[in-house]
């Protein structure tokens, strides 16, 4: 199972409803399941060969700076492109390999859906990483336990609470605060192989939670699908406020978190005026 996508300043995003990224992201989580049934059957086979599921587009290129670092391909890597992401991968070469070696980029802004209906493509809506991950984890099961990574401390525990508040047979195997530097990584690693969780949600920030999963995702070959999901936990907390749907709506995000957190006001100009600016200027192709 996989999506058509569409290409904004060098970088896919998948056409897919919300209801539609969340049956990717379950079948890529049960796909492994039975994958793994089948290798114990037949040694080693399968993890070879193309995963089912898989973006048939992935590239699984260099990572980081690092030539030659592919995911594995019974590893998934979801990622939640919005306008601020799109501007930072067309400054960054290592950063638009990575998304376009991914197996699902969900369109989560509203720009995004603006800007592909402007270069003659459509995305059918706006797919944020809150609400995948809200209606993901109240759909699984004691079987795909989850690990939730970064954000202030107690903010995932918080989070992590609200979901099996919801879902009371969501398994949380672990939270933990962390942070993208190097020298945390051999803990955090550790800490991830004893919980053995198959989804794994990381909330650094972007680029950095991306790059992150990319560099580490290797190292947990438990964990079938990570997604880099930015201020979803401090949502899910209740610690920051959505703007109201109207807002959403209309494309006035900008102006709530400009009013809210106004110290983000170069990464808003970026998304506001930077990223369309680029897509008049390249269209759907990467700027050289
Ligand atoms: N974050 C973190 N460690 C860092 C940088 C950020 O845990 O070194 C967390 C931050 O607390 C927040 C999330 O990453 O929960 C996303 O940060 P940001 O405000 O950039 O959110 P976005 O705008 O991407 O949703």
């Amino acid at each position: 199972m996989s999506s058509p996508r569409v290409s904004l300043l060098g970088v896919p995003i998948d056409v897919v409803t919300q209801n539609e990224a969340v049956d990717l992201i379950n079948s890529y989580l049960r796909t492994e399941e039975d994958l793994n049934n089948q290798n114990n059957l037949s040694e080693g086979a399968g993890l070879a060969g193309p995963a089912p599921g898989g973006h048939p587009e992935r590239k699984g290129g260099s990572v980081g700076g690092k030539p030659g670092v592919a995911l594995p391909r019974n590893q998934r890597h979801v990622m939640t492109p919005n306008n601020e992401m799109l501007v930072e991968a067309a400054h960054r070469e290592d950063f638009r390999q990575l998304l376009n070696s991914t197996d699902l980029n969900i369109p989560d802004s509203t720009g995004l859906i603006w800007m592909a209906r402007l270069t003659g493509q459509r995305l059918p809506e706006r797919v944020t990483g809150v609400d995948t991950v809200t209606a993901l984890c109240g759909s699984l099961t004691e079987e795909t336990p989850i690990f939730l990574l970064g954000a202030k401390p107690g903010i995932a525990e918080t989070a992590a609470q609200n979901l099996m508040s919801r879902n009371p047979r969501l398994r949380v195997v672990g939270c933990f605060t962390g942070s993208p530097r190097e020298e945390d990584a051999p803990a955090i690693v550790q800490m991830i192989r004893a919980a053995a969780p198959h989804l794994l949600l990381v909330a650094f920030g972007a680029p950095a939670q991306d790059l992150w999963i990319a560099r580490h995702l290797k190292e947990f070959p438990s964990v079938r699908v990570a997604i880099g999901i930015g201020g979803t936990f401090d949502f899910l907390a209740g610690v920051r406020k959505r703007a109201p749907v109207w807002m959403q709506k209309t494309g006035l995000e900008w102006l709530w978190r400009l009013i809210r957190e106004p110290r983000r006001i170069g990464r808003i100009w970026r998304a506001v005026v930077v990223f369309p600016l680029l897509v008049l200027r390249y269209g759907r192709n990467a700027p050289h």
